[in-house]
């Protein structure tokens, strides 16, 4: 049982926090844990057992869903029954539960003390399983699919809605659940934003487009980036096309167990530096992807920790020339013993789409 591997994981943290039990009411962590996908949903692992709470709306679900968990059926808001059955120290998740639901626990318990514990269970999410890795990959493949469909489709003419809205359609008719954020589409000048939304506006000639999506499967998500040109680029487009297409292989060179997150940053970092371009690469290099489309680990210039087998996480280097243009290209690896492989196919060699 896939959740049987994960709960024990958590034991063992929890014996090395020295914690009575752990109380996981993130909708994501349920999900990782449980395996229930429904929106009201808490677990609760401590050392006489692991508890499962959701209201009536829900018991079908859990009864499908749910393995290896003690399956209680609470009030809707669920707190009041969770909290009679806390005691000792529970770790809870102080990045994701409110105030009030905190207060409310407190009141309704006996004998307990709240420890936080964010980023424990995100912690173990760091490294995918087999299962996890498989559903990553499909939804890699299937993002890759769209993107050769758009190669086909064309660019010039269409406006940036046009065209992200198109490529959300496909993902859906290749498969996907829904794509995993919504499709970026950022032609000219508009490609110097990293987190542009599409516009109402017509993609001209001659110009570089900036296409950032991914698919969601299983739950599960897929992150690639590809800048596309509408025609002929001038020196300084082609140039800056080169250099991040190159600090990009540096980049994926430097994934491997082992890596300083730091250091995977720097080598894709410094070439772009060495251009002159540092000042225009204003993010980090990548971020970690699985059931969320951002989460750990991340590829930053003071990011802590090393990469371990089984990380899965994007490569993704921009330079990004304000009232010029953009070029981000993105990759998502999963970390091996000595390497990496690249999940994403498309080719990064500069594709004229018409
Ligand atoms: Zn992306
Ligand atoms: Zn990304």
């Amino acid at each position: 049982v896939v959740g049987e591997a994960r709960a024990e994981k958590v034991d063992s943290q929890l014996r090395a926090r020295d914690l009575d039990g752990l109380l996981v009411t993130h909708p994501v962590n349920v999900r990782y844990l449980t395996g229930f996908t429904g929106s009201n949903g808490v677990c609760l692992i401590n050392r006489e057992g692991r508890l499962f709470f959701t209201d009536f709306r829900y018991v079908e679900q859990a009864a499908e869903q749910v393995l290896g968990f003690e399956k209680i059926t609470a009030g809707r808001d669920l707190l009041g029954d969770v909290a009679k059955r806390l005691s000792g120290r529970i770790g809870f998740d102080d990045a994701h539960l409110s105030v009030r639901a905190h207060a409310r626990l407190t009141d309704a318990a006996g004998e307990m003390t709240l420890i936080p514990a964010g980023g424990l269970v995100e912690e173990i999410r760091e490294i995918k399983d087999a299962h996890e890795l498989a559903a990553i990959a499909e939804a890699a493949r299937l993002a890759d699919t769209v993107y050769e469909g758009l190669c086909e489709g064309g660019l010039t003419g269409r406006t940036e809605l046009e065209v992200a809205r198109d490529l959300e359609r496909r993902l859906l008719e290749e498969g996907a659940d829904e794509p995993a954020f919504p499709v970026i589409v950022a032609s000219g000048p508009h490609g110097a934003r990293p987190h542009a939304e599409p516009r109402d506006a017509e993609i001209t000639l001659n110009t570089l487009v900036v296409v950032d999506m991914g698919a969601r499967l299983d739950g599960y998500c897929s992150d690639c980036t590809r800048t596309f040109a509408t025609g002929r680029l001038n020196d300084r487009a082609a140039e800056v096309y080169e250099l991040v297409r190159s600090a990009q292989n540096a980049g994926l060179e430097a994934v491997r167990a082992g890596a300083a997150c730091q250091e995977a940053d720097a080598a894709a970092r410094e070439p772009i530096e060495a251009a002159g371009q540092g000042d225009n690469f204003g993010h980090g290099l990548g971020h970690g992807v699985g059931l969320e489309v951002h989460e750990a680990p991340r590829l930053t210039p003071t990011a802590q920790g090393q990469l371990e087998a089984g990380n899965v996480l994007t490569v993704e280097p921009a330079v990004y020339l304000p009232g010029a243009f953009g070029v981000r290209i993105e990759d998502l690896v999963v970390v091996t013993p000595d390497g990496r492989d690249v999940l994403t196919g498309v080719s990064k060699t500069l594709t004229v789409v018409g």
